[in-house]
């Protein structure tokens, strides 16, 4: 049976909010922390908290610590966390990037009990009324385990993440980011340059024909060009060095899909059916993607 845990989530954002949504009743209780009263209060009015704040010393008795807040407030928030509870508490982060906040956490002189996380689960909203307690159902949630981890603390946050509803799966931080990179932060590029590219496009009457006529296709490809301009900025800037080599790395492939398509049509289409096939296969039953909700 799941052991009675004080579990403190800081930040009620979309993530932050869905946490607390799915584990509203479960046998923990739950303390919440945020930048604003207003959504303390609106947590605390739907019953989402028991005990909610906007100064961090709420969660000192809380043995696990979720910090939702925005990329660039993770590192100091773990430092301020780390002061306020016990030397036992487990703390634990959402945020999109591993390698800097795992580098600061394992450079300290501080012990910290922290296990980096990145549940692989979003939509391009943001805020408590975005959230809901199924977002990260059937998602994997990366774990990164910092060189101070208790190791019981790391089974207490796996069941939590299986309660949420999400698969945890260990990752090296470095390799977690190159990881991202390639099939979150560049194809938010990518999908922010299609939509500039159509929004701008020089031809007035193709531009406007093609916004008229744009469906599911477009929506799909562009969808991530909505994401939360706050956390779009924090992931492209803060991965920049593997967006731009996965970036190079995707304009090469484009590039040899065109030399084909302009100079062997046969192999050109060889090329389009396997890439199909495997795609079709990825997020087949039998494939090992057959969730499709991420950022
Ligand atoms: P969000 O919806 O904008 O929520 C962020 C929350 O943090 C807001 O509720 C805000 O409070 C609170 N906050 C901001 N500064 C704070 C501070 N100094 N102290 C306490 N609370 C503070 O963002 P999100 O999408 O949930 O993202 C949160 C984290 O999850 C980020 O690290 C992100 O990388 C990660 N993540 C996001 C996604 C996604 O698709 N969105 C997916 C995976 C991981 P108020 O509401 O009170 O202003």
């Amino acid at each position: 049976m799941q052991k009675q845990l004080s579990i403190a989530v800081i930040g009620l954002g979309l993530i932050g909010g869905s946490i607390v949504k799915k584990l509203q009743n479960s046998c923990h209780s739950l303390i919440g922390v945020s930048r604003s009263r207003q959504t303390i209060d609106k947590a605390l009015d739907q019953g989402l908290i028991s005990r909610g704040s906007t100064d961090i010393s709420i969660v000192k008795d809380a043995d696990v610590v979720f910090i939702c807040t925005p990329i660039n407030k993770t590192v100091p928030m773990v430092f301020d966390i780390s002061k306020t509870v016990k030397p036992e508490t487990i703390i634990t982060d959402a945020a999109s990037l591993k390698g800097l906040i795992m580098d600061f956490v394992n450079t300290s002189h501080t012990p910290v009990n922290f296990i980096g996380g990145h549940p692989m689960a979003g939509t391009e909203n943001k805020g408590l009324d975005s959230s809901f307690p199924e977002l990260f159902e059937g998602a994997k949630w990366v774990l990164t385990p910092s060189k101070w981890v208790q190791k019981e603390s790391i089974n207490t946050l796996k069941q939590i993440i299986e309660e949420l509803g999400a698969e945890w799966v260990i990752a090296n931080p470095d390799e977690h980011d190159k990881a991202v990179a390639l099939i979150s932060h560049m194809p938010l590029l990518l999908s922010q340059s299609l939509f500039s590219l159509v929004e701008n496009y020089p031809d007035q009457s193709i531009r406007e024909l093609a916004k008229q006529l744009a469906s599911s296709g477009f929506r799909d490809m562009t969808r991530l060009a909505a994401t939360n301009p706050e956390l779009a900025k924090d992931m492209l800037i803060e991965n920049k060095t593997n967006v731009i080599k996965a970036l190079r790395e995707l304009v090469n492939k484009a590039s040899h899909l065109e030399k084909q398509l302009s100079e062997n049509e046969e192999e050109f289409s060889k090329d389009c059916a396997k890439i199909a096939e495997m795609r079709e296969i990825m997020y087949s039953p039998e494939g090992k993607n057959v969730y499709d909700r991420d950022n």
